[in-house]
């Protein structure tokens, strides 16, 4: 029987979930859900100036708003350092690691010397083979893996194929330092190990660190757990993803009114694919996400793409989702607070709800939606932008004062009605539809865009909407 798959994110907190940490993740859930395993969350923490509890809070948050959950408590990789001692002080009485007393001065000098001999710099093995009764007095010694010095250690990756390193450029690395700290490499192995992790799957910068933890395992004679190093995310010209080419955390996304639906859909196609396909469901990502499938080139973030796909997202949410999204993305936002006092007001959520159908049409961002719902809270007398302003000439202003008698002399207030109204107004005055439509919109939402005329007056209601024309009307 094959084990049951473990995959794990192993984020370190640096105050936001970035994008490719968010690729990572999801990519392991992936392979997670679509095996039936599990995936595990583990915070690297041993950098104790960074992380904070809001740095860890905003991993959660931003892993949380994306929709992908974990198995069990975050394991905090600081909380195991009495672990990661215990485990290199056994290697050390079985053989495989060794205290080294060498100052840091002294290893630096071998670091010149071997450079100055045009030889790798590396640590020369001076306690290697030394008698630990040789052992200086009052030195605290590091601890040191006793690693091959001929040969290749091979790594198997899933998306790299098989990769070879010479050991011979593969230093004694440390595994714990001599102020007794743990290094990263042994932490990895060790707690990888402990939470029975089978499948990692991470950036390709990690890609060497796989070579040493494979040295690691081997001098412990653990399973080396399958190994994918994904291709980092680039920006749009190639070059190294920078802040304004999409190198921000998950909350900006979320600022910038990005749903989490189309955000997983398109980081998943950040370096999976599956046939032509650039639109599914997260269901079908699950049930057809391998690794096989992950591509070794480096990816490209491209704005447009995402943005392209938040529209069709947009469009196909149910309502009552998308209204959620919605709150979600004004508590981040600037002007969300007031967005939200008035959506709590008595029946002002019902006149939004109304409107949304239209709206998510059009909207390809919720910063979008929000924009052009925002003829429904704003309050008379209307602020005008410019392209309003210059709708509302005096012609213009006497057109609203032949359509708002025609409006409210109606007794039934519909998208039908109000088209029918108008139309006869326009058709009266020799104007084509436009003229009216114009000035209406002007003058109802203080834009010189919005949605459709009529679904504005219909959810905006009798009153409100003649109160809006005549506020301009001659
Ligand atoms: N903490 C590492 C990082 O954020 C990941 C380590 C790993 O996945 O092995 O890059």
């Amino acid at each position: 029987m094959t084990k049951p798959v473990v995959t794990r994110f192993a984020p370190s907190p640096t105050g936001y979930l970035h994008i490719g940490g968010a690729r990572t993740a999801l990519f392991n859930w992936l392979l997670a859900k679509h095996s039936g395993g599990k995936m595990l969350l583990r915070i690297e923490d041993t950098d104790r100036s960074r992380s904070t509890e809001e740095a860890v809070d905003a991993l959660l948050d931003g892993l949380s708003w994306l929709g992908m959950d974990w198995d069990g408590e975050p394991i905090s990789q600081y909380s195991r350092v009495d672990r990661h001692r215990e485990v290199a002080e056994q290697m050390v009485k079985e053989g495989t690691a060794y205290y080294c007393y060498c100052t840091p001065e002294e290893v630096n000098e071998m670091r010149e010397k071997a450079r100055a001999e045009g030889r790798p710099p590396r640590y020369d093995g001076t306690w290697r083979d030394r008698d630990p009764s040789e052992a200086p007095e009052g030195i605290a010694p590091a601890i040191r893996l006793k690693a091959p010095l001929e040969g290749d250690t091979i790594v198997e990756d899933q998306v790299q194929g098989t990769v070879k390193f010479a050991n011979e450029n593969l230093d004694d690395l440390i595994l714990v330092r001599s102020d007794g700290n743990p290094t990263y490499m042994l932490a990895v192995v060790v707690d990888d190990h402990d939470m029975g992790v089978t499948h990692i799957v991470r950036g390709d910068d990690h890609l060497t660190n796989a070579a040493r933890q494979t040295l690691i395992y081997k001098a412990l004679n653990w399973d080396v757990p399958v190994m994918a190093h994904i291709p980092l995310i680039y920006g749009p010209d190639g070059a190294k993803l920078s802040k304004r080419h999409g190198a921000i955390g998950a909350e900006a996304y979320r600022a910038m009114g990005y749903l989490p639906s189309a955000m997983r859909n398109y980081l998943a196609r950040l370096g999976w694919s599956h046939g032509d396909d650039e639109i599914f469901s997260t269901e079908q990502m699950i049930e057809w996400f391998g690794l096989d499938a992950c591509g070794k080139s480096p990816s490209r973030f491209d704005f447009k793409k995402l943005e392209n796909l938040n529209a069709h997202y947009m469009r196909s949410e149910g309502d009552e989702e998308l209204y959620q999204h919605f709150l979600t993305y004004l508590m981040d936002v600037e002007g969300g607070a007031d967005v939200m006092a008035w959506l709590a007001g008595d029946g002002n959520q019902d006149k939004f709800m109304a409107a949304l159908p239209g709206l998510k049409e059009r909207a390809k961002t919720l910063v979008e939606l929000q924009e052009s719902a925002r003829y429904l809270w704003v309050q008379r007398p209307l602020d005008l932008d410019a392209k309003a302003e210059k709708i509302l000439s005096d012609e213009a202003k006497a057109v609203l004062g032949k359509v708002l008698p025609a409006l409210e002399a109606l007794t039934d207030w519909t998208v039908e009605s109000t088209e029918t109204a108008v139309k006869a107004v326009a058709e009266a005055e020799e104007l084509k539809l436009g003229k009216v439509a114009q000035p209406l919109r002007a003058a109802l939402t203080g834009r010189g865009t919005s949605p459709g005329i009529f679904d504005v007056l219909v959810v905006l209601g009798k009153d409100e909407s003649c109160a809006r024309i005549r506020d301009f009307a001659a």
